[in-house]
């Protein structure tokens, strides 16, 4: 009988083969690895985890997997067998034991009343496998009452309940929460890794691929986004028109802010919502922050291969010869104010212009 149990993985340097579980298809995270095959294996889960770590490096695939073990119908050594109907419901992410919490597209914030419908599912028997598992992501974006109901969770969690909190920011989450729940930390993966989860996940162009990966920032979920999300395109648009120094920096704030304001595909709308629009002038920020780590490395003479854009090579070089390196330095403590402002009541609009006024100012006499 042929079952994905049964699928197998000779292992590097030994002649012995070694079947496949849950964790083993996932790429890095060797340390929650463990964590969870002893936990899983002497059925000593916790009531409440805090996954954290950079947008996705893999939380959720994460969180899934251990999903996928606690709700198995036919476990293997605890773990999941990946082939049961319970396993490829956790999967499509329909099973009736697992409970999804985001935060409704276009809203800042996890809303009260999502916790509130948590706490009534959780207050029902569980359906099929006598447990159940809540993933909640964003735990960082939650107000106040939000935030108490969750905890009044925590502090009494019901029997065969495990929930998975996961975030980005962990400075962010409330206190209170992070002192319920054991927090497991997931760190960015290495180039390699990224790259290794692109191979099995896309099928774009080599040299795309390891663009990809290499500014990945070791998240493979950024490295995906980015390959679809038009990233490329738009870092181009900022080496060859934006940093190019050329004409009036209203104009370019405007043409800035005309990318930043458009629709989204396949949406009614004209103009995207100020959360998106936020989300985009973000990415073109951090974007702009790693074009000038480069730049700053141009300057020290450190070598191409630890560049990040090494692709975009000549660019860098001439931004190198033609910035302050003081300016250049001072950037970061800029970018950090920037980015305060875009979080805070600022429009993306009005930060959008900031951001083009101080280029024009560090680079417009030498360009
Ligand atoms: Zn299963």
């Amino acid at each position: 009988m042929r079952n994905d149990r049964l699928l197998w993985s000779a292992r590097l340097g030994s002649n012995s083969l070694t079947p496949m579980d849950a964790f083993d298809r996932i790429v890095g995270h060797e340390t929650p690895k463990r964590l969870f095959r002893a936990a899983l294996g002497t059925d000593r889960l916790a009531h409440a985890y805090l996954f954290e770590g950079p947008d996705g490096v893999g939380k959720m695939t994460f969180a899934l997997a251990v999903a996928r073990s606690i709700l198995c119908e036919r476990p293997v050594e605890s773990l999941a067998c990946e082939a049961c109907r319970g396993c490829r419901r956790v999967d499509s992410r329909q099973h009736s034991d697992l409970i999804l919490v985001a935060r409704d597209p276009g809203s800042r914030q996890l809303k009260v009343d999502a916790i509130r419908e948590l706490q009534a599912q959780l207050s029902l028997k569980a359906m099929e496998a006598g447990a159940r598992v809540a993933l909640l992501d964003d735990a960082d974006r939650l107000g106040v009452s939000a935030g108490n109901s969750l905890l009044k969770l925590l502090e009494e969690p019901p029997d065969r309940t495990h929930l998975f909190l996961l975030t980005s920011n962990r400075p962010n989450v409330l206190t209170t929460l992070v002192s319920r729940c054991q927090v497991v930390r997931f760190a960015p993966l290495a180039p390699e890794q990224v790259r290794q989860v692109l191979d099995l996940q896309t099928e774009h162009a080599t040299e795309s691929l390891d663009a990809a990966a290499n500014l990945s920032e070791g998240s493979p979920g950024q490295a995906l986004a980015h390959l679809n999300d038009g990233w490329f395109e738009l870092r181009d648009w900022l080496f060859d028109e934006f940093l190019a120094g050329r004409g009036d920096p209203l104009q370019r704030a405007a043409r800035l802010s005309e990318r930043v304001r458009a629709p989204i595909p396949g949406e009614k709308k004209k103009v995207a919502p100020l959360e998106e629009q936020r989300k985009r002038l973000e990415g073109a920020l951090r974007l702009l922050l790693s074009v000038f780590r480069d730049v700053r490395l141009a300057q020290a003479d450190v070598p191409v291969d630890r560049w990040l854009h090494r692709d975009r090579e000549d660019r860098i070089v001439d931004l190198a010869e033609a910035c302050d390196p003081t300016w250049v330095e001072s950037l970061p403590e800029l970018a950090t104010e920037w980015l305060a402002a875009l979080a805070g009541n600022v429009t993306p609009e009005l930060v959008g212009e900031r951001l083009s006024l101080d280029f024009q100012i560090a680079l417009a006499p030498r360009i």
